[in-house]
């Protein structure tokens, strides 16, 4: 391990050299089947040939140019967003934690625009996460994300995903609510139906702005395009970041038109943000995830590997005990501590990533095939076998 990088992660004693398709290598040639997927980011696997050509030739015309200049690649990615989804405006960054803090400064802006500027404080959930900075930890106060860092800005109010908990908070200082429809970090939650459409009506019967944060739930990874579409409901504003690149870094807000009419010219900005390079294979992933039927293969291997997960839970009651989330979103909730099967996994080939809640998430590219579902519970099996009571 480098002496010269900040201590910040607990890393796992390995490192990869080789990635193609569901699976890493080591440089000692050891595969690992990676339903970690760089944490929902490569949702078309390592080394997709259509997704590399696009690179080769994004390299070869144009990297970066500023936002001083118009952007066709970014123009072009903009109006597939929302072609594909409820938004009717698109703002680029670069990762999932600027994607909130722009959405954030969207919905406040809305409020000042119209003269309400008292209208600042974002309503926010237990066991959400939101990005690491300032603005979003302050969002999340998960307590071990805010220590040591005060003072955080202001202006959020966490409260329980629960109705009357919701109802009891809005004022006419509300400016949005910030929900993740399904929970990652937090460790797979699905919201309910209910409680969205609850939250939609509570929104328009106030002037209250929704916000989602689709950063890890959003781009195919539960089997649809986005996951406020397992709802009834419309959000005005979401945020996407993860899979957009498919591992290069792109993130964005979009918004409907109204929620989107304080961002005027000079209010926000960001140097990288949806340059040539990175729009350009945006633009690619989201043409793949059409081409190659990403939704349907999510859809209907879903199910074959919920249920496989379900006859291992039943051999490993004492061990594992549900399993939750949509498509290839999936929280394995766990008895035996989560960290422990994780790094067990490792050692038998498998990659998934650990949640709160003593969950464990398995995050499949959104292109595996039924083989590889059935060697991840092979894997899993032989993990759990493999672990001391
Ligand atoms: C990962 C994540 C973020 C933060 O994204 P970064 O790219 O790490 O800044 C925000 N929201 C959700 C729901 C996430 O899963």
């Amino acid at each position: 391990m480098s002496n010269y990088l900040m201590d910040t992660y607990n890393r796992y004693p390995i490192s990869f050299s080789k990635g193609e398709g569901s699976w890493l290598f080591d440089k000692d040639g050891n595969k690992y089947l990676d339903f970690a997927a760089g944490i929902a980011v490569n949702i078309l696997g390592h080394n997709h040939p259509k997704i590399n050509d696009a690179l080769s030739k994004s390299i070869n015309d144009i990297w970066h140019v500023s936002n001083l200049y118009s952007i066709p690649q970014q123009e072009e990615l903009a109006e597939k967003l929302c072609e594909i989804s409820f938004a009717e405006k698109v703002f680029f960054c670069n990762s999932g934690a600027e994607a909130v803090e722009g959405a954030i400064k969207t919905a406040r802006r809305y409020h000042y625009v119209k003269g309400n500027n008292e209208r600042n404080e974002i309503i926010t959930f237990e066991g959400s996460f939101h990005g690491r900075t300032l603005a979003t930890i302050a969002a999340s106060l998960n307590e071990k994300h805010i220590e040591g860092f005060d003072p955080l800005p202001d202006g959020f109010k966490k409260i329980a995903i629960d109705e009357s908990d919701l109802e009891e908070n809005v004022s006419n200082k509300t400016a949005a609510i910030l929900i993740e429809p399904i929970q990652g970090e937090g460790g797979v939650n699905v919201v309910s139906k209910d409680f969205l459409s609850f939250a939609r009506e509570l929104c328009n019967k106030n002037g209250i702005l929704m916000i989602m944060d689709e950063v890890q739930c959003g781009l195919g990874r539960t089997g649809k395009l986005f996951a406020y579409e397992w709802s009834d409901i419309k959000p005005d504003i979401i945020t996407i970041a993860k899979a957009l690149g498919a591992g290069l870094p792109i993130g964005a807000v979009l918004s409907t038109k109204e929620a989107a009419e304080g961002m005027t010219q000079g209010v926000h900005g960001s140097t990288f943000g949806g340059n040539p390079l990175c729009s350009s294979i945006a633009s690619r992933v989201l043409d793949l995830i059409k081409e190659e039927n990403i939704l349907s293969n999510v859809s209907s291997l879903s199910e074959y590997l919920i249920s496989g997960i379900n006859k291992i839970i039943e051999e490993h009651h004492n061990k594992i005990s549900s399993v939750r989330g949509h498509g290839f979103m999936i929280g394995i909730k766990c008895k035996s501590e989560n960290t422990v099967i994780a790094n067990e996994a490792l050692k038998n080939g498998l990659l998934v990533v650990t949640a709160a809640d003593n969950v464990i998430r398995v995050l499949p590219p959104l292109n595996t095939n039924k083989n590889e579902i059935d060697e991840f519970l092979k894997l899993l099996s032989i993990t759990l076998e493999n672990l001391s009571d």
